[in-house]
């Protein structure tokens, strides 16, 4: 049982994409209630459950707090934009680093639908410079957005530092959202 629909989404993109396999490191940002943390223990192997495959780490991230879910390591209380979040997440990543940044991050809805937007983009800027402090090279982003008037910007900040990014609307996104995702592989480093 997932702990939010949100789940769907991601196991829809991962099944098509296949970012997370055992043995990865994954940062989870705006974590709670922990849906996608729970398909990626799952997938990574951080509980070691399956004795025959590596064991990845889980590491979830939320304002809010997350309640502890078995094979990942939550900060709750925390601001992923916040520089002190950083490097925490370095100290709780096996070798300082990441294969997987996911962001299913959203501010609380103005209801002012371009003042959220542009808020989001902010936030998501911000996993470029966490990227470039912890993402592995050949790593990769998926990052929830709405679309507007400064996605393009977004797509090419991703787009100097990923050799393949891309739009992606899963299914089980209500089609009368303007929810999108990115997902940009094979980072390099600058
Ligand atoms: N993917 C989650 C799941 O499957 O359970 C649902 C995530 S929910 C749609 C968005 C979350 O982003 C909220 O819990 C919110 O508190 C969090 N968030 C928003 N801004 C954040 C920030 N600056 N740092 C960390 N988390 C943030």
């Amino acid at each position: 049982n997932y702990r939010c629909r949100s789940a769907f989404k991601l196991l829809e993109i991962d099944d098509k994409y296949k970012l997370l396999k055992p043995g990865f490191n994954v940062i989870d940002c705006g974590a709670a209630p922990g849906a996608w943390s729970q398909i990626a223990v799952h997938r990574v192997n951080s509980t070691g459950a399956n004795g025959e495959f590596p064991r990845g780490t889980v590491v979830g991230i939320d304002l809010l707090r997350i309640a502890p879910l078995d094979g990942a390591h939550f900060l709750s209380n925390h601001d992923i934009t916040d520089p002190v979040t950083h490097a925490k997440l370095l100290e709780l990543l096996p070798g300082a680093q990441a294969h997987v940044i996911m962001s299913d991050m959203a501010p609380n809805a103005s209801g002012f639908k371009e003042m959220d937007h542009e808020k989001l983009i902010t936030m998501s800027l911000s996993l470029i410079d966490l990227a470039e402090k912890v993402l592995q090279t050949g790593g990769s982003l998926i990052c929830k957005y709405w679309d507007g008037a400064l996605a393009h910007q977004l797509q090419q900040k991703l787009s100097a530092v990923f050799r393949d990014v891309r739009t992606v609307k899963p299914k089980a996104s209500r089609k009368e959202s303007s929810e999108l995702f990115f997902l940009a592989r094979s980072y390099r480093k600058n």
